[in-house]
């Protein structure tokens, strides 16, 4: 962690703040599991920090130390602009530009707080005062943990902060399966367990709570299947249709694009679920080895991400972005053909 930028970030926390800790819209273990972190290590220096999201979150991370306290910008709408209005400080965390927080934008874009940026998404935006950016880390909530030690203050973990870091840092690599996962990660995450995060039930918490109809939902996407061999992609699609006739809430159909990466041989994966509230199709990138689906996702639908992992949304039908997609595929051919 630059130690000018962190220097810079000591100054403004040199006396008690009112502070905003924000995430992305459709916050995931990483965004809930960084801001919290945050905003819990935030209040333990003796600041007045409150977490807003865009919006509401699944139900699976519902039992994250603060979660109760956090502010839902879509359902709160009054008390988060009044908190944005009245806040010296915003902390963005775990996104790279301000459209990332959908209907929030405008109150960010028009505050006079100072902004610092805390995230590991390529190519980050420039809106803040102090910008914390490694696109080689594994999360932002183990950038946390390093923030923490760069204001030196490690000695404010709790069992609370630790189990918020732990869960983002292990959600966000795949249960510590990706390259991003580092000896350094390992290292903090061995601290964050002497401090009281319990592995083990916070496993239980976010894996193993599965309602039936989003497992026969699964069902669903695996039968949806399609395999573009010349391309070493698969590809997975839901409708509307299916997401109601399975009770469709809010992270059911996380992970799903995993089985499609899953499959031998096959290079680059994606799901395109249809949101006709939002009359989207959002749209989840993964990809193994060099192949940048951050690339793909912002050239092709208005998104991005990492390397390996990212998303984007098309407003045309179902049916036309995959045939979209298919007629993309053929300039990625060379990139595509080196299977993993
Ligand atoms: P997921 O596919 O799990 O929703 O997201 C994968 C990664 O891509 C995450 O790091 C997420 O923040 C990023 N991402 C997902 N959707 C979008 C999007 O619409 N725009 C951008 N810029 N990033 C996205
Ligand atoms: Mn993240």
């Amino acid at each position: 962690m630059n130690e000018k930028t962190a220097d810079l970030v000591k100054g403004l926390l040199s006396k008690p703040r009112k502070i905003v800790v924000i995430g992305h819209k459709n916050p995931d273990g990483d965004a809930l599991g960084s801001c919290l972190g945050l905003s819990l290590f935030l209040n333990s220096l003796g600041h007045l920090s409150t977490v807003i999201m865009p919006n509401d979150f699944p139900e699976f991370l519902k039992w994250m130390p603060g979660v109760d306290d956090i502010v839902v910008f879509e359902r709160e709408t009054k008390t988060a602009t009044e908190l944005i209005e009245q806040t010296d400080l915003i902390f963005t965390l775990d996104f790279n530009s301000l459209d990332r927080v959908g209907n929030l934008q405008p109150y960010l874009e028009k505050s006079d707080a100072k902004f610092v940026m805390i995230d590991h998404h390529q190519q980050p935006a420039d809106y803040a005062i102090a910008t914390f950016s490694d696109v080689a880390m594994s999360s932002t909530s183990e950038m946390v943990f390093h923030f923490m030690a760069a204001l030196g203050r490690t000695d404010k973990l709790s069992k609370e902060i630790a189990t918020n870091l732990y869960t983002g840092i292990m959600t966000d690599t795949g249960s510590f399966q990706f390259s991003s996962t580092t000896p350094t990660t390992h290292r903090i995450v061995a601290k964050l367990i002497e401090a009281g995060a319990e592995g083990a039930v916070i496993h239980q918490n976010v894996f193993n709570t599965n309602s039936p109809e989003r497992m026969k939902l699964l069902g669903v996407a695996l039968n949806n299947l399609n395999i573009l061999e010349e391309y070493n992609t698969a590809y997975i699609t839901l409708t509307q249709k299916e997401l109601d006739d399975h009770n469709f809430k809010k992270g059911d159909t996380e992970g799903f694009v995993n089985y499609a990466l899953s499959v031998k041989g096959i290079v680059l994966a994606a799901i395109f679920i249809e949101n006709k509230k939002e009359e989207i199709i959002k749209i989840s990138f993964r990809s193994k080895g060099d192949f940048s689906v951050n690339d793909l996702a912002r050239n092709h639908y208005s998104g991005g991400g990492h390397i390996n992992a990212a998303g984007g949304k098309s407003s045309q039908s179902l049916n036309k972005t995959i045939r979209e997609f298919i007629t993309i595929l053929p300039r990625y051919k060379n990139e595509l053909a080196h299977a993993f």
